[in-house]
């Protein structure tokens, strides 16, 4: 999804009033009825109507008139809900190209103040799954808590919270910066993805660091669930760093064998394939027997492996992610995320590769970064909670 930060700094203080108001309103309404909208944002003389326009022109809401006048946030505009919150904190200033999109993401590179690059993480929970939307709706509509946004600022909580925790024990990943609804700010990995990597100075090595971390998340309690070649970077002197978290589970999850099992397969099979590790294990090589002793001692078993577990329950808890957080996750995981509905799903928004401009990503970092210095940087009209007491009057 292409984001145009253009329009962020032509936007209003009441625009970004009635844009929250949207959003407070979508905690017990998949579609805000219009009229509430202007209750939460209380602006003067129909103010609020002219504003929805203009949201809905910038295309930061969407409007549904099926069964009353209402409107949702897209995921442009809580985008721009979360930017604006991390600008003014001022965790960064600019936002530059698009770095990855991931099946549920979106990743950019952002810059602070004085020039640092660092990564930020849009999560796009249900993106996936729009098809499925239609005849999930009645399902949704008593399933409030399990909406694309709920679940899209759930995973970026859970992912910072990780990210953090895990940095602290020494674990190889991008340093936790901040975190606001569903958006994530990383450092900057200066590597590239393994899969994207077709020669190694030390395969053996690489391959034994990477084993390595499997094991040593399950000495923690934590099984990353997708660890593969696409969630490792790796640099020019080929250290490792892992990436990608919201997936990650305790070692006491029901299913921990198989998803620890799972991780070891992806990473035997993508080094076996990619860098020839004919040492290691594989199991259509195994008649003679010579390298069948090495290979089942190379292979970490689930069993063989002392687990520490309340790692997620108390170093992540102090991340603000709590053990329900972690329960509603792993729902929508174990679904398979079918039954979310995404924002965007009515509108007419073509695949994210046919929106990116492509020569975007040849642009010079410098030029192509969009400095973000906002109107209003106070934050003197934002609603706070209590305004959201509101949405229960109607
Ligand atoms: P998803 O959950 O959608 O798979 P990832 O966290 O794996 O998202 O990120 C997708 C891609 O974005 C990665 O494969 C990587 O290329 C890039 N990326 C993610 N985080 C960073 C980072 N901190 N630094 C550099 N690139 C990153
Ligand atoms: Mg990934």
């Amino acid at each position: 999804m292409k984001l145009d930060v253009d329009a962020l700094r032509y936007l209003s203080k009441d625009d970004f009033r009635v844009l929250t108001a949207v959003e407070m309103g979508m905690r017990n309404h998949e579609i805000v009825p219009a009229e509430l909208v202007d209750r939460i944002a209380g602006l003067k003389h129909g103010g609020t109507y002219k504003v929805l326009k203009n949201l809905l022109k910038n295309k930061l809401v969407h409007h549904d008139s099926s069964k009353y006048d209402g409107f949702r946030l897209t995921y442009l505009g809580y985008d721009f809900l979360a930017i604006k919150t991390l600008v003014n904190r001022g965790v960064f200033s600019a936002v530059g190209r698009q770095i990855g999109v991931g099946k549920e993401s979106d990743i950019f590179e952002v810059a602070t103040e004085d020039g640092t690059i660092l990564a930020m993480k849009l999560h796009r929970l249900g993106r996936v799954s729009f098809r499925a939307v239609k005849a999930k709706r009645d399902y949704l509509l008593h399933r409030n808590s399990y909406n694309w946004l709920y679940l899209s600022r759930l995973a970026a909580l859970k992912e910072y919270a990780f990210m953090k925790a895990l940095g602290e024990h020494g674990f190889p990943v991008p340093t936790a910066v901040d975190c606001n609804r569903h958006c994530v700010i990383m450092s900057l990995v200066n590597g590239y993805p393994l899969v994207q990597v077709k020669q190694l100075q030390n395969p053996d090595e690489v391959f034994e660091t990477v084993l390595g971390l499997i094991v040593r998340l399950a000495e923690h309690g934590l099984i990353h669930c997708d660890f593969n070649e696409f969630n490792i970077m790796i640099d020019d002197n080929e250290e490792v760093t892992m990436i990608d978290f919201p997936q990650m589970v305790s070692v006491s999850h029901r299913n921990a064998e198989m998803y620890f099992d799972r991780d070891v397969e992806c990473i035997f099979k993508f080094f076996r394939k990619r860098f020839n590790l004919s040492g290691h294990e594989d199991e259509d090589d195994n008649d003679d027997g010579s390298e069948s002793d090495l290979e089942s001692n190379s292979r970490p078993t689930f069993s063989s492996i002392t687990k520490s577990s309340g790692f997620l329950d108390k170093e992540l808890a102090a991340s603000g992610f709590t053990r329900r957080d972690q329960d509603d996750i792993e729902k929508y995981i174990d679904g398979g995320g079918e039954e979310i509905d995404g924002p965007d799903s009515n509108d007419e928004v073509p695949s994210d590769q046919e929106e990116q401009d492509p020569d975007e990503n040849h642009i010079p970092l410098a030029v192509n970064m969009n400095a973000l210095h906002l109107a209003d940087q106070d934050d003197s009209n934002e609603l706070n909670e209590d305004d959201a007491l509101l949405t229960k009057r109607l």
